[in-house]
């Protein structure tokens, strides 16, 4: 049992004013597994505090002494990777199999935001003005509870980078993985105040963090209906906003990709991290021409995706994280069955067996049509939505009509092809045959999906303010 009873403040390792204790539940068991004691609106207002104060020194610290501030960050975290994948799997099921890839981008990132800012050109000139890239000031982070930890270093890093101070609020969910990252702050030696972490409650901690006067930004990664809320609340005090938000992915399969590539690659993108990837691609536009090799080819592929215990290392599918999650996804499975979708595989209930957590069976529609609710709606489970098209302008019209625009992907051998399809999507990412951009790449939404960009220039540049000097010597 961890008994996390400590918020980060000031360098320093403290007991909230907060008395209200959470507990811990591994998803894969619903054994409680531990406890939080949540902080309040008077913890949060210290750590914002202590940022504050932290800041009038920091920002004023040398890109070579932040620069090493990355780099013993880097190798704390790479210490404790064990733990940390660990964490991922008892804390949110995540899967042996998917948990070190979170761990490894977080400190590959580290080492990239670092080189960064090493590049980067904090003064420029233009015309007769000197334009000077300044620190904004104190940053608030809100994260979600799956890959918290992954988002909780992006951020800081980016800050730490530019040279503001911040006070992280993270997933209440997640306050195992947030224990070890602040041991490794703690253990990187960041001056006291820099970066401060309170785990709460979004109505309690995120509201006043949304609210306060001190805080100059607001670096959010959550759902798009809480992103609205935020966007709303920091116009009081005109704090700027980026909003990493929810999607509904479209995966184009052209009528040319080959299929023992593109099927498996499909259950892959819409069923890793148990279905619960803001990125998942959740919507497969297929030629309705190949639809019933689709069909039979995606649910031949399914048995290779084993559903259990995720700490096994052939385990490919998880439980969902909370039984809140799991009740969402069976009514999506339900609604999917009661609009007339064809249920090529899954369903509603557990996979057999497990009953003990909350695991979901991974579920396969097919016929399903643009106006139905698993078509529209981010399930963030393992549900896939099979869509077809008759041309290649009625795929890009259906993959655009959605609310969100995260991410995208496309299946085809033809790789000019493709890439003029890309040019037509409305996403922050899209991916050709499944290949990963770089992780200096800018990352972030079109439309409801987001505001801001995180990783690499774009995502440094978000945390700086801009002043035009001219007149000077
Ligand atoms: P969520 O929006 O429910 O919560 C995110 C964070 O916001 C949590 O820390 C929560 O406590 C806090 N919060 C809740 N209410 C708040 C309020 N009123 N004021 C301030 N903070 C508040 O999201 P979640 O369920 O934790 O995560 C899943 C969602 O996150 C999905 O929609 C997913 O697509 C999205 N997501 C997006 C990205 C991205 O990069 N675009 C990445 C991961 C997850």
């Amino acid at each position: 049992m961890k008994i996390i009873d400590q918020l980060y403040i000031n360098g320093q390792f403290v007991k909230p004013h907060g008395t209200e204790i959470q507990d811990l539940i591994n998803p894969s068991t619903k054994e409680i597994i531990g406890k939080v004691t949540l902080a309040n609106e008077q913890d949060t207002r210290d750590a914002i505090a202590a940022a504050k104060k932290a800041f009038k020194t920091f920002k004023n610290t040398s890109v070579e002494e932040r620069a090493q501030m990355l780099q013993r960050l880097h190798d704390a975290v790479l210490a404790r990777t064990e733990e940390l994948n660990q964490a991922f799997i008892e804390e949110y099921g995540s899967t042996a199999m998917a948990a070190p890839s979170f761990t490894d981008i977080s400190a590959k990132n580290f080492l990239l935001t670092k080189e960064t800012v090493e590049e980067f050109e904090f003064t420029k000139q233009i015309g007769t003005a000197k334009v000077v890239l300044e620190p904004l000031g104190v940053v608030g982070m809100i994260t979600p509870w799956n890959a918290n930890y992954t988002y909780i270093t992006s951020k800081l890093a980016a800050a730490i980078a530019a040279g503001c101070t911040a006070v992280i609020k993270p997933s209440e969910l997640s306050a195992i993985q947030t224990r070890l990252i602040t041991e490794c702050l703690h253990e990187a030696n960041i001056p006291a105040g820099v970066i401060n972490i309170v785990t709460g409650t979004g109505a309690v901690v995120g509201a006043e963090i949304t609210r306060h006067p001190d805080i100059a930004m607001i670096s959010f990664t959550g759902s798009t209906q809480v992103g609205k809320i935020i966007a709303r609340g920091a116009v009081d005090t005109m704090k700027r906003v980026t909003l990493e938000l929810g999607g509904k992915s479209p995966n184009i399969m052209l009528d040319d990709a080959d299929l023992n590539h593109a099927v498996p690659l499909a259950l892959m993108l819409c069923f890793g991290n148990n279905g619960q990837t803001c990125m998942a691609g959740t919507r497969l536009i297929v030629p309705e021409h190949r639809l019933e090799e689709v069909k039979a080819m995606a649910k031949a592929a399914l048995h290779s995706f084993k559903v259990g215990d995720p700490r096994e290392a052939d385990t490919a599918i998880g439980p969902v994280v909370t039984q809140k999650q799991y009740d969402n996804v069976q009514r999506y499975i339900r609604l999917g069955i009661e609009e007339g979708a064809e249920l090529v595989a899954g369903g509603e209930g557990h996979p057999e067996g497990l009953e003990h957590g909350y695991f979901v069976k991974p579920t396969i529609f097919a016929k399903v049509t643009r106006n139905m609710t698993i078509a529209k709606e981010e399930i963030f489970g393992p549900v896939l939505s099979i869509l077809t098209y008759k041309t290649e302008e009625e795929a890009v019209e259906i993959a655009n009509d959605t609310i969100y625009g995260l991410a995208a992907y496309i299946s085809s051998t033809n790789l000019k092809k493709a890439s003029q399809i890309a040019s037509q999507i409305e996403s922050g990412t899209v991916m050709i045959n499944g290949v990963m951009g770089d992780m200096s790449a800018p990352f972030g939404g079109f439309k409801q999906s987001g505001i801001g960009r995180e990783f690499g220039v774009y995502g440094l540049e978000e945390y700086l303010e801009t002043k035009a000097i001219s007149g000077y010597e």
